[in-house]
């Protein structure tokens, strides 16, 4: 018997009481510890995290506010309006269902008590449904879940499907809950993680096999593996101290895919290991002709106009449009630069980059789309300097420094890859609510509040308001992009879910009572849509108050 829901939402209802970390931590261990059945210890830990599938799955629910709302009209018998009132009242979806669930007629005293296997199981036909009438039947599969609800199972499902469950759980707190279940040392589960990005899946290996199923667990074509970072760089001296010999490359102003190539197909993850092989077609036919089979690279995949290299912006856009591909490949090409390999018929991590690279080079026969990054090995300043000067004139970043000797660490912001980029100190901030605009741009949604992070309690809060660096294009674009995630509206104000990070440059820092966060930005203009990266990388407020030390020093000097 699959465990029930009730006692899931009732744990989650817990959690959300508590505050510290520690004690989190044990009682999710402890909860964990105690399910049989693998599958629901798979389910619970994603569910846990707000998740249904790991992040690289290419399955999603695809249900957005307007369903949920739909299908709670359905079940409660009120209208889109009063739904409006209790989200505002209570400030979240969850508690708002909660409500109306209570509130809903005797029916429910003869629906089937729900399972985390059943909630599994709809979850998954959701998942599936696509095309014509799959609104309406994603909506009665939701309903049918709101009909088997007790009020406390409708707060949680509602921001399941929402992918917030605002318990405050993040992996950290999940890998150590892990690591104590089930008696292994958090590292392992750190690495194994890092390797196969299913927490589920590692829960599920660590409770039957511990510590050595732990540590078979490896590189597998088909699952993306985390990426590796880079450091910034303080100097060029203090890389050729920390590395002796440096392996310099051009830093390409791109996106990052990690290219899977084997069993016959072609598979590419963005840095945020999102599936975007739909996205590459012409990647994909590439990698297939020009790449020995049964291989894992790294590379960046940069977008060019008449040999010049475009904002990469562009290539993010084409990461967006799932459909249409065919329209916009003929306006700029794609060409994918690799500098590293995970796989060669098997894991390949472990040796050092300056032997990577010679198996790196010895699989590609590059063309026109597929390079290899050059690069140069050296311990002179000058000679990185100039790699550096000549990567900012072909319109890149700047350069890379690595350490030859160094395996590939995945997940790992580490010293073995340093950044050496032209410095202006820009922010990611995560979208939270927004604006409709006057006269001629009333259609689209003009300006846009932004929030930093607070990395003790997750809270988002509030900065200010971009209104500045926008095209009527860039606005088009974004009010689409925004418009699912509007979770209601007061006049012209709205309010968004917060999936969306903005990166915005400004011109100064300043020290505000308005906002929660105690900051504002003044002069704040939009750069870009960070689709790189999730509202858990945006900057933190830590970050922010930072800055505005370093700004007081400068002005003070
Ligand atoms: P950042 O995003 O500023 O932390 O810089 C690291 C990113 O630079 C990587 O995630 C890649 O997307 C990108 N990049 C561009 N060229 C290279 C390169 N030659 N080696 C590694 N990363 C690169």
């Amino acid at each position: 018997m699959s465990l029930k829901f009730r006692e899931f939402a009732e744990f989650c209802s817990i959690l959300e009481r508590i505050s510290s970390t520690l004690e989190m931590t044990a009682r999710i261990a402890t909860f964990i510890k105690k399910i049989e059945d693998d599958n629901d210890l798979y389910n619970v830990i994603l569910f846990l995290m707000g998740q249904v599938y790991p992040t690289w799955d290419e399955r999603e629910l695809g249900v957005g506010v307007g369903l949920i709302y739909e299908a709670l009209k359905v079940v409660s018998g009120v209208d889109r309006r009063r739904i409006e009132q209790l989200v505002k009242e209570y400030g979240d979806l969850g508690l708002a269902a909660e409500k109306l669930i209570r509130g809903k007629s005797q029916m429910t005293l003869f629906a089937e008590e729900l399972t985390i296997a059943k909630v599994r199981e709809i979850f998954d036909k959701i998942a599936s449904l696509e095309g014509e009438g799959s609104q309406k039947r994603k909506i009665m599969l939701l309903t049918d879940l709101y009909v088997s609800a007790t009020p406390i199972e409708a707060r949680y499902l509602t921001r399941l499907v929402l992918g917030e469950m605002r318990l405050g759980v993040g992996e950290g707190i999940i890998r150590d809950a892990i690591a104590r279940a089930f008696l292994v040392d958090p590292e392992l589960v750190e690495r194994a993680y890092m390797i196969t990005n299913d927490l589920g899946r590692v829960a599920v290996v660590a409770k039957n096999r511990g510590k050595e199923g732990l540590k078979e667990l490896k590189i597998e074509l088909h699952v993306p593996v985390r990426m590796m970072l880079a450091q910034v760089a303080e100097s060029i001296e203090e890389a050729i101290r920390e590395m002796k010999n440096v392996a310099v490359e051009w830093k390409f102003d791109g996106s990052r895919v990690q290219v899977h190539w084997g069993n016959g197909k072609v598979t590419i993850y963005s840095r945020r290991l999102e599936n975007v092989t739909k996205a590459l077609p012409e990647i994909v036919e590439a990698v297939k002709r020009c790449v020995k089979e049964g291989v894992i690279l790294d590379g960046e995949v940069i977008a060019v106009k008449d040999g010049k290299p475009m904002p990469f912006q562009h290539v993010l856009r084409r990461f967006r449009r799932k459909h249409e591909i065919t329209k916009v490949m003929g306006e700029i090409s794609l060409i994918v630069y690799f500098f590293d390999i995970l796989y060669n018929d098997g894991e390949v991590i472990d040796l050092p980059l300056e032997e990577r690279r010679k198996i790196l080079e010895s699989v590609v026969k590059e063309n026109e789309i597929v390079r290899i990054a050059n690069q140069i090995v050296t311990n002179r300043k000058d000679e990185i300097e100039r790699v550096f000067r000549e990567a900012l004139d072909a319109g890149h970043e700047g350069a890379m420094l690595k350490n030859p000797k160094s395996p590939y660490i995945p997940g790992k912001r580490g010293k073995h890859w340093l950044k050496l980029k032209e410095v202006m100190e820009t922010l990611d901030l995560v979208v939270i609510g927004g604006e409709w605009g006057e006269g001629r741009r009333s259609h689209l949604i003009s300006s846009f509040e932004l929030a930093c992070r607070d990395p003790v309690t997750g809270k988002l809060l509030p900065v200010g308001k971009v209104g500045t660096g926008f095209t009527d294009e860039d606005l088009e674009e974004l009010t689409e992009l925004f418009k699912p995630l509007i979770e209601y509206e007061e006049g012209r104000k709205i309010k968004f879910q917060p999936k969306i990070v903005f990166e915005v440059a400004y011109q100064e820092i300043q020290k505000s009572p308005k906002y929660e966060s105690g900051f504002a930005l003044r002069f704040p203009r939009f750069i870009r849509v960070r689709d790189d990266k999730s509202p858990e990388e945006a900057d933190t407020i830590e970050r922010i108050a930072k800055l505005y030390e370093s700004q007081l020093k400068k002005k003070k000097a």
